[in-house]
């Protein structure tokens, strides 16, 4: 399932996303743990190691890897988090997550995505990751609070109820913008009307979709 051969192509990635400018020694053991290919068509599995969003089912992406790493920087996971991820798709990125924080909810809108990737985790067996079918715009109640949330699909506004949903202290990643290009925004949870906003670059993502689909 996971040779040698791709644990060496996995290394030479996290070369290049060191180069790129990820520099977070537990995110990139992460990245350097998790068998990206087993998460892709194996059509793709030569693409797999490069630093390119390859295409997953119902016309959704896995992220590159250095949005994967750049992301999980920003949120810096610890040990005792729990987080909730917004956008499941393939799995993966709730699977870096899972190694570096104590709980993992992740949601999906789409029947079909959620159905598939919760087969393959069952598989591979990252089992702090509990995924939910949803729609992420109302964020996961019953949960709540979280100490961070990743959303990871483009926003076109910052969902409210998401910000509700944090612990105060706590912040939410998320893209955010009215065109393609998204700011990638960390937004900090001071108390319950206190929030601050950083900006971290410019993203492209699949768009962040009102309801679920069935
Ligand atoms: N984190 C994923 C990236 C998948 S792309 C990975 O590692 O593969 C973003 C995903 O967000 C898509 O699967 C899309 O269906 C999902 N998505 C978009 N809007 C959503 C919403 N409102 N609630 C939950 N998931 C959503």
């Amino acid at each position: 399932m996971d040779s040698y051969r791709h644990k060496g192509l996995r290394k030479s990635l996290v070369n290049i996303l060191i180069k790129k400018g990820i520099f977070n020694e537990r995110v990139l053991q992460a990245i350097n743990t998790v068998p990206r290919h087993l998460f892709l068509d194996k059509a793709f599995e030569e693409w797999a190691y490069k630093d390119q969003a390859i295409p997953i089912t119902a016309n959704q992406t896995i992220s590159h890897p250095f949005t994967v790493g750049f992301q999980t920087q920003l949120l810096d996971p610890q040990p005792k988090d729990k987080i909730l991820e917004i956008g499941t798709g393939s799995g993966y990125q709730a699977c870096v997550l899972s190694l570096l924080c104590k709980k993992i909810y992740s949601i999906e809108r789409q029947i079909e995505l959620f159905e598939e990737t919760n087969t393959l985790l069952q598989k591979i067996g990252f089992n702090k990751i509990r995924t939910l079918y949803g729609d992420g715009y109302k964020g996961a109640p019953r949960f709540a609070p979280f100490d961070k949330i990743l959303v990871t699909a483009g926003a076109e506004e910052v969902p409210k109820c998401l910000l509700d949903q944090l612990q105060i202290g706590g912040f939410l990643v998320i893209p955010v913008g009215e065109g393609d290009d998204k700011k990638m925004l960390k937004i900090v949870k001071h108390s319950e009307d206190n929030f601050t906003k950083e900006s971290h670059g410019v993203f492209r993502f699949v768009p962040f979709k009102k309801g679920v689909v069935k």
